[in-house]
């Protein structure tokens, strides 16, 4: 089976992480601030905080933010439902803004007028969490606008996007965000088998997300609240988690940062050679917004139903009959029973689904061979022309 996602590792990765197994840190060490700091040079962010997974990032992120009860979280129903948790993990009331049509991000007209009936009934959102899905930034500076205007704060789930660029700006410089959110799960665009990150420009979130990062600990002589005891002495100032990132991982992940552009540049060429193959056919090809660079985690195909008179599951099987590992992002999160309980429909985002209707998930990553891409090309073609 060709996956739609898969790791690439070096000989060299492999190496830095046996070098850490026979050091004497495995966790605590040297290599997470080398890590932390190799990022965020890379980004252009100032500060950068390495924890267990981008799920773990993104609820130290609110809590850094403040986000607890009787605060909103809002964020897109078609992501990872990660996105979405993060504001009930801290007792917030969530709620989520129609794609857009083009480019599947949450839709700036959606957010506008949401905004405007929250206003009303004084039920504005502390946090918008923004996710750049499939690796395509979302229109950040329309967003900041708007989270000036009107008061929130904005988390950017960049789960997807390590290495895209908005404007001439990195996706992590965190220039129209509060804090940036990196996944390192071995399908993104790269690995520390788990792990993720949050970046941000403001030293109080920093040390905030440090602390939560921690137990809510510091052995930072200068951030007690009391006097050093002596040397062995710590205070826990907030109530926090074990989100640590481990060393092993660390090291994986320095030596990984060394290949993005590398992965980047694969991602980009086959992303190139399946847009000028599957142009003509009945499907929508990824739209690109200009002045974007996507990172291409997903290629992300809409089938034009009513010229191919098969459904979107036809032809996800006949793909996976084929061997090819087709996938679908994503289920809305409003979708699932967990989130239908809370009261929420699909129905009330049409944007979303009927994407979610459409969508197929092609295999794009960076040991995917040209050869591999035409065959899934060619049953693509085959399997569209199937009555
Ligand atoms: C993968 C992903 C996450 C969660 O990342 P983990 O590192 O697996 O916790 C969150 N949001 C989005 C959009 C993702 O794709």
């Amino acid at each position: 089976m060709i996956p739609y996602g898969r790791q690439h590792l070096s000989k060299k990765d492999i190496e830095s992480v046996v070098e850490v197994l026979r050091s004497d840190f495995l966790t605590q060490g040297d290599s997470v601030p080398a890590f932390e700091q190799k990022l965020s040079e890379r980004v252009g962010a100032k500060h950068a905080v390495a924890v267990n997974s981008a799920t773990s990032a993104l609820i130290i992120a609110c809590q850094s933010l403040g986000l607890g009860e009787g605060d909103w979280l809002w964020t897109s129903p078609n992501s990872f439902v990660a996105s979405a948790n993060c504001g009930l993990h801290c007792g917030a009331q969530i709620d989520f803004i129609d794609i857009d049509a083009q480019d599947y991000n949450l839709s700036i007209e959606s957010l506008r007028q949401k905004l405007e009936v929250a206003e009303a009934k004084n039920q504005l959102p502390k946090v918008v969490v923004a996710v750049h899905f499939a690796g395509q930034p979302c229109a950040l500076q329309e967003l900041a606008d708007l989270g000036r205007r009107y008061g929130f704060r904005i988390i950017e789930d960049a789960s997807h996007a390590v290495g895209a660029r908005y404007q001439d700006q990195m996706i992590g410089s965190c220039e129209y965000s509060d804090i940036v959110v990196f996944s390192f799960h071995p399908v993104k665009i790269i690995t520390t088998g788990e792990g993720g990150m949050a970046l941000t420009n403001d030293p109080a979130l920093a040390k905030q997300l440090r602390l939560l990062r921690s137990h809510g600990i510091t052995r930072c002589p200068d951030q007690m609240t009391g006097s050093m005891e002596g040397p062995w002495f710590y205070e826990q100032q907030e109530l926090g988690f074990n989100f640590r990132m481990t060393d092993i991982l660390a090291a994986l992940g320095c030596s990984q940062l060394n290949q993005l552009d590398r992965f980047l540049e694969k991602r980009i060429s086959l992303a190139t050679r399946y847009e000028a193959a599957l142009r003509q056919l009945p499907l929508k090809v990824p739209f690109i917004n200009p002045g974007c660079q996507s990172a291409w985690h997903l290629y992300v195909i809409r089938l034009q139903l009513k010229e191919i008179r098969l459904s979107r599951r036809q032809v996800f099987e006949r793909l996976t009959a084929a061997g090819i590992g087709v996938n679908v992002h994503y289920i809305p999160i409003v979708s699932h029973p967990y989130f239908r309980r809370l009261g929420f429909d699909l129905a009330d985002y049409p944007q979303t689904a009927s994407y979610y209707q459409e969508a197929i998930t092609l295999p794009l990553h960076p040991g995917l061979t040209e050869l591999e891409q035409d065959f899934i090309i060619k049953e693509l073609e085959e399997a569209l022309q199937a009555e």
